[in-house]
Order: C-alpha cells, then sequence, then structure tokens
C-alpha cells in the first residue's frame, strides 16, 4: 500500500490512520467468504460507503473461457436498459490501458488516452464518475464502476488512491472466489461436484446437530438413461442430462446445494428442511424433469427421474454416508416400483 504516501499530503494523519485501519478490515472481510455473490456485494457496498457514491457496479469474466467481462447482476444503483449487452471485451484498448498504467479513471481521462471511446458504449451509457480497473495477478481481471458522488464532487488524488487499495484487496477475493467456484462445479451440467457435495453435507450435518434443526437430502437417477443413449447417440444424451441439471437447478434455493453425483445421478442438500419439505422439492423436480424436453435432430426427447429422500436422523446417521445410503434405498425404492416417482427413507 506504498502507493498511498504519493497521494496524502494534503490529508491529515488522523485520517490516514483511520483509512488504513479501513483497508485492514475491508482485507479481513473480503477474505472471510468464497462465495462469490457475497463477495461481489461486499466489494461494491464497500466502495460506495468509502467514496461516497449511490452507484456501483463490477464487470467481471463469467467463466473461464469468457474473453470478456461481464456486469454482474449484483450492481448497485444503475438503471440499466434490459435490451442491451454490458460488456468490455478483454481485447479492448482501455483494458491494455489498464495494464500499462495501473490506475484510476474518468470516462473523459480514458478518451483523452485512447483518442476515442468507441466500443465503450455500455459503459458511457451508465455515466460512471470513476473506472477503477481490478487487477490480479499481474493481469486485468475485471473493472469497477462508481456512479455520481453525493457531493458531486471530483475524486482527488488521496480517494483515487484508497479505492485503488480497495480493488486490489477485491481483485485477489474475486481471484480466489472464482477459482474455487470453477473448481467445485461440473462443467458439463454447471452443478456442484460430488466432493463438494459431500464436504458441505459433513459440515451441515455438524450444524444440524449443533442447533437441532432438520436437514434432507434428495437423491436422483435418471430413468432408462443408457436407452437415450443407445437410441439418440452420446451427444443428445448429454443435451437430456444438461437440460435435467438445469431443471434440478431451477426447483431449488440458492442455499440449497444442488450437485451432479455421478454419470445421470443429481443430489441436493437442504437445510431447514423437513422430510416434508424435502418430498416436495423431490416432487417439484420430478415434474419439472418430466415436462422439460430436448429438440435433438428435429425429434423431441423427453427423460423421466426416480428420487429417494432422507432426513439427517442424529440417532441413526452417526456418518453423512449413513444418510446418502437411506437417500439410496429410497430411490432403489422408486425404481422398483414403476420409476418416474418420488419415495421417503423410512
Ligand atoms: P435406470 O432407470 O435403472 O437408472 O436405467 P439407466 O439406463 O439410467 O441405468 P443406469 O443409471 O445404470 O445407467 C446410466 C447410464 O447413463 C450409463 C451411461 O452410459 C450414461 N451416462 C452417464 N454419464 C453420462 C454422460 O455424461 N453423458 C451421457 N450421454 N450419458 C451418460
Ligand atoms: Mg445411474
Ligand atoms: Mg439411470
Amino acid at each position: 500500500m506504498g502507493g498511498m504516501d504519493n497521494a496524502c499530503e494534503c490529508v491529515d494523519q488522523e485520517k490516514q490512520i483511520f483509512d488504513l485501519r479501513q483497508l485492514l478490515e475491508i482485507s479481513k472481510s473480503l477474505n472471510s467468504t468464497l462465495d462469490y455473490n457475497i463477495l461481489i456485494d461486499s466489494i461494491l457496498y464497500t466502495c460506495m460507503a468509502q467514496m461516497k457514491v449511490l452507484k456501483a457496479g463490477l464487470f467481471a469474466r463469467k467463466g473461464l473461457d469468457s474473453t470478456c467481462f461481464s456486469l454482474h447482476r449484483n450492481y448497485q444503483g444503475f438503471d440499466l436498459d434490459h435490451s442491451a449487452e454490458y460488456q468490455i471485451s478483454e481485447e479492448h484498448e482501455m483494458i491494455r490501458l489498464f495494464t500499462r498504467k495501473y490506475a484510476c479513471y474518468t470516462p473523459a481521462e480514458v478518451r483523452d488516452e485512447l483518442g476515442t471511446l468507441d466500443g465503450l458504449e455500455c459503459i458511457v451509457a451508465l455515466e460512471p464518475s470513476l473506472l477503477v480497473p481490478l487487477k490480479a495477478k499481474g493481469t486485468i481481471s475485471g473493472v469497477i464502476l462508481l456512479g455520481e458522488r453525493i457531493d458531486e464532487g471530483e475524486f482527488d488524488a488521496y480517494e483515487r488512491e484508497l479505492v485503488l487499495n480497495i480493488a486490489v484487496l477485491a481483485s485477489i477475493a474475486i481471484n480466489n472466489a472464482f477459482l474455487f467456484e470453477m473448481t467445485t462445479t461440473d462443467m458439463m451440467t454447471k452443478l456442484k461436484m460430488k466432493h463438494y457435495f459431500l464436504t458441505t453435507l459433513a459440515e451441515r450435518m455438524a450444524i444440524a446437530f449443533e442447533s437441532e434443526t432438520c436437514l434432507s437430502i434428495i437423491m436422483m437417477d435418471l430413468d432408462f438413461f443408457k436407452k437415450v443413449n443407445d437410441t439418440y447417440g452420446h451427444s443428445c444424451g448429454d443435451a437430456v442430462l444438461k437440460r435435467a441439471a438445469k431443471a434440478v437447478s431451477e426447483c431449488v434455493r440458492s442455499v440449497d446445494v444442488a450437485a451432479r453425483y455421478g454419470g445421470e445421478e443429481f443430489v441436493v442438500l437442504m437445510t431447514e428442511t423437513d422430510a416434508e419439505g424435502a418430498f416436495f422439492v423431490a416432487e417439484r423436480i420430478r415434474a419439472a424433469i418430466a415436462e422439460a424436453k430436448v429438440e435433438y435432430d428435429g425429434v423431441t426427447i423427453g427423460v423421466t427421474v426416480s428420487c429417494g429422500i432422507a432426513m439427517y436422523d442424529p440417532a441413526r446417521d452417526r456418518s453423512p454416508r449413513a444418510l446418502i445410503d437411506r437417500a439410496d434405498r429410497a430411490l432403489y425404492l422408486s425404481k422398483q416400483n414403476g420409476r418416474n416417482r418420488v419415495t421417503a427413507a423410512e
């Protein structure tokens, strides 16, 4: 944070100490979560409070293979034109400028440097007062946009240094959260991976035990899926599988964990949900998958799913394995009794 020295001659020492303490707090808070959504919120709120602005948004990569930065949906205050795409190409001259001269810029300063704002129409339309680049491991990993200040003044050099320091802390946290998200997500179905599910299940079972709250899981296996592959081919099978996974994620809350347990097997972990609640969700997933259709080479293909649900019972489920086995046996009963149905573990 040596950068703050140059800009702070006219700022009194008490304020500088206060701001440095704030930076430490911000660092602690940003490093306390790997949850991408929570992190973006906390970065934006921090910037808004520190810089006294009512609007803030963050452009970042959506996936490992993205070649542009997109406005994250947790933006604050900006009025968006929902027919427009809020994206900046990684190849844009402005990104090269940020890499070359890492600093905050007003749109006017970007124009002075580049001679034009072509390709940045979506940014110009948001009328930002300042663009703050995010930089992790030497490359630009995103941009924070700040709206106008509450007092409508301009940012001085000290404030620019401060927000750039916040951006450096934010970049590291975003980079970590992004990598965590990518390495725990199954790329094909966009559901969480089995290992992540097992780790989270163990953690949440411990919490449920301590707090004496309910926890339930749903195990699922697509019906006669081999037949889909054999009849229409493997890539059609993949499309059907992806569609079913989408139906699963659309039926669960964001606090639930929906994971790909195996090839065409899914699992959902739900906290504060009893057997009745889990049965209800499973039934909703079953119906959603039965209704979802995939168009492939002019043919309409559907699939059904069999589900087994189990609620955590501390007396019987001494390990995550025991709970999973009970849900698995219930799933097996669904298969035996004709498939496309939900069975609760006894
Ligand atoms: P059941 O109703 O008894 O579950 O019948 P099933 O045919 O679905 O049997 P099972 O669950 O044992 O077989 C799963 C099949 O799913 C076998 C495998 O070829 C296929 N499968 C697993 N993962 C994938 C995948 O990623 N893509 C495709 N296309 N097929 C997969
Ligand atoms: Mg299977
Ligand atoms: Mg199956």
